[in-house]
């Protein structure tokens, strides 16, 4: 199941030295970024907006890649990030961002979180009453949105319909109601455009009562295409428990998104003209999308340290061991499994190997590939695996240092006019 790749992913994987070196640099696992696809994705969702004629502003949502170079690409690229705690915060302003660029997200924010956001202009989406007690004894000019709890949802964010208008009459003084926001775990897009919909009712009631009320946000949740149609289809149709070293997983991300990213806002646009009745009533629609942002806009590395064979049905099959964790794959934290294949480099001719990858804790159940993927050669000590696509949750969001092991260094690419050109990420100096 090849993944989509970049144009400087692709450059990356067929230069003969290029990878070999960093790996003999950093002398572990690590993660390469391209800060460039990360500008390109949000231009595409600037783009949108403009086409579909509405006011509109990207927040990266920032829990989904700790990198320097993507926040400072948000920067550059007239976009704005997401955070949900001081750490977060203090990341984005340290590469650029704007404090009015920010929007504050999260269940009951600290004391610290809520000051620094106020001090620094952030937008706040409230998601409990004492935290507009708590912004109002700060005496300093704050904006917020009201997070709604979605109708029918049993969520534990949000204000439900009794909370929001005790909020919204709250609202006085040094606070400014700025509009209404939600989050929807899920891809669905009329639920999105429909609830998007009811929002601007709230901002045209609250307005009645005297506030700005200009402003919605729709949160994240815009799907990442990582695989074509048809071999999701083929993975999908005919799953067997055979392919893999253990059980397999039982839920998968859905890896073939057939209207992803940018693509997926123009729909939610376009539903029922929502476009329109943003235009009409003047409202800003503010989006948070994480994953999308990050799409093929970076990769996972790991070095071989060790090859076995075993046998299944009587059909041989290598089991690798890599000098990494499933930690840095994440999906097996969540019980899933990862399934764009990893490329195995460097490139050569040789004969087709199904291989499954185990990382170098003492763990059984550590594997970053359960599935025995049929590599297009054997593996040995010191070849690189390449895992596609992983910047969006999969590199970093679970990591540690379990066993001693380091964490793996970020690596930044950028392509220069002659050759690949590569340095370390700030959080990684
Ligand atoms: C996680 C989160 C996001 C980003 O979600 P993606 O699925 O990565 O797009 C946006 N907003 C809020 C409030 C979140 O919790």
């Amino acid at each position: 199941m090849p993944a989509y790749v970049d144009p400087i992913e692709r450059r990356l994987l067929a230069d003969p030295v290029l990878l070999g070196d960093i790996a003999e640099a950093v002398g572990g696992p690590f993660h390469v970024l391209f800060p460039e696809r990360v500008s390109l994705n949000i231009k595409t969702f600037q783009q949108a907006f403009t086409a579909a004629g509405v006011d509109g502003f990207v927040y990266f949502g920032k829990k989904a890649n700790k990198a320097a170079c993507v926040v400072r690409a948000c920067a550059e690229s007239g976009a704005g990030v997401d955070v949900a705690s001081t750490g977060e915060l203090v990341a984005a302003l340290s590469q650029g961002v704007r404090g009015e660029d920010l929007m504050v997200t999260g269940p009951a924010k600290s004391d610290e979180l809520l000051w620094l956001a106020a001090r620094h202009r952030a937008l706040i989406a409230i998601d409990a009453l004492d935290e507009l007690r708590r912004l109002g004894e700060l005496e300093l000019p704050v904006r917020v949105l009201l997070r709604v709890l979605p109708e029918g949802s049993n969520s534990r964010f949000g204000l439900d319909p009794m909370e929001l208008e005790q909020a919204i009459q709250a609202i006085s003084g040094s606070i400014t109601l700025s509009g209404f926001s939600f989050h929807l775990s899920g891809y669905d897009v009329v639920a999105r455009s429909e609830l998007a919909a009811a929002l601007v009712g709230h901002c045209l009631r609250a307005r009645a009562n005297g506030h700005p009320a200009d402003t919605i946000s729709i949160g994240g949740g815009f799907g990442v295409d990582y695989l074509d149609a048809q071999f999701w289809a083929k993975f999908q149709n005919t799953l067997s428990a055979n392919w893999f070293h253990t059980n397999p997983a039982t839920d998968y991300y859905p890896y073939h998104f057939p209207v992803p990213g940018a693509a997926m806002l123009s729909a939610i646009l376009d539903h029922q003209n929502l476009a329109e009745l943003l235009r009409d009533n003047e409202i800003r629609l503010a989006i948070e999308p994480g994953r999308a942002l990050l799409d093929r806009a970076g990769s996972s590395v790991f070095r071989i340290q060790g090859v076995k064979t075993r046998t299944a049905q009587g059909n041989p099959y290598d089991i690798l061991t890599v000098d990494g964790t499933s930690l840095s794959l994440s999906e097996q934290w969540f019980d899933s499994e990862y399934l764009p294949d990893p490329v195995l480099w460097p490139t050569r001719p040789g004969r087709l190997t199904p291989t499954c990858v185990g990382a170098t804790t003492c763990l059984e159940s550590d594997l970053l590939s359960r599935r025995r993927i049929p590599l297009p050669r054997r593996a040995h000590l010191r070849d690189l695996l390449v895992y596609p696509n992983t910047a969006g949750y999969q590199m970093d969001s679970n990591e540690s240092t379990f066993h001693e092991l380091p964490l793996p260094p970020k690596v930044v690419l950028h392509a220069a006019a002659d050759r690949l050109r590569w340095t370390l990420d700030a959080t990684s100096r």
